[in-house]
């Protein structure tokens, strides 16, 4: 079966949209998994789990899913964050905001746990350090683990002796072998690595192997959007720079 794993979306429906369509014409996919943080940020925040309710998918919550229905407030979000957060609250119907209040924080889905920030805390947590990967490869039950939260793509493998760490280019795979893993595929909606395409992973539990992708897509339509729907330039220019 072949799965597209998607994190922090972001309410950004063009870069979705990319990504699924990379996905499609890559032999398409049985599933849509999404690691959490659909909305928030972005200008279509209920257009992206519209998209995403038309494939079977798994979701988990993140932050800002939590933060834009009242599931946890917004003191520990920074000022646009926030804002970012009451505006998205502004755009969902009633059924969406359910939707995402249940979301679960973590989910183990066969050899998988998926998580928006790590085990060490579901929604807060920002893996990126050996030292944080060696605490949540602790409570994986599972071989493999899937989270997203810091909007980096990178790859925690436990070697015989030590962790291996590394941050993964357009087109580079994991293969699913004896090692256990944690990986994030990076953000569709609004990536940090200095790289502006959106980024996510395909799985395939047949040849065993998570690929990392990037996609261009129309950066400045959802731009656009985000300006006339009065949302922060700030956040609207980071799209770009990929930061
Ligand atoms: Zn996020």
């Amino acid at each position: 079966m072949r799965i597209a794993v998607v994190a922090d979306v972001h309410a950004n429906l063009e870069a979705f949209q990319a990504v699924l369509a990379h996905a499609a014409a890559a032999g398409g996919v049985a599933e849509v998994w999404s690691l959490g943080d659909i909305v928030g940020y972005g200008p279509d925040p209920a257009a992206c789990i519209a998209l995403l309710h038309t494939y079977a998918y798994v979701s988990i919550a993140g932050n800002h899913d939590y933060a834009a229905t009242g599931v946890i407030g917004t003191e520990d979000f920074n000022p646009l964050a926030a804002e970012a957060a009451r505006w998205t609250a502004t755009q969902l119907s009633l059924e969406d905001q359910l939707w995402l209040s249940n979301l679960s924080a973590v989910h183990i889905e066969g050899e998988f746990t998926l998580a928006h920030g790590s085990l060490n805390d579901p929604v807060w947590d920002y893996l990126v350090s050996a030292e944080g990967a060696r605490d949540h490869l602790g409570h994986q039950t599972t071989p493999y683990g899937l989270v997203g939260h810091s909007h980096l793509p990178l790859l925690f493998t436990e070697g015989q002796t030590r962790l291996q760490e590394a941050l993964l280019g357009d087109g580079e795979d994991v293969t699913m072998g004896s090692r256990r893993f944690v990986a994030n595929p990076g953000s569709v909606g609004q990536p940090r690595d200095g790289d502006p395409r959106a980024a996510y992973g395909l799985l395939d539990t047949e040849q065993r192997q998570l690929g990392f992708h990037r996609v261009p897509y129309d950066i400045e339509l959802t731009q656009a959007k985000m300006r006339a729907g009065g949302l922060s330039d700030y956040l609207a220019q980071r799209l770009e720079e990929g930061r």
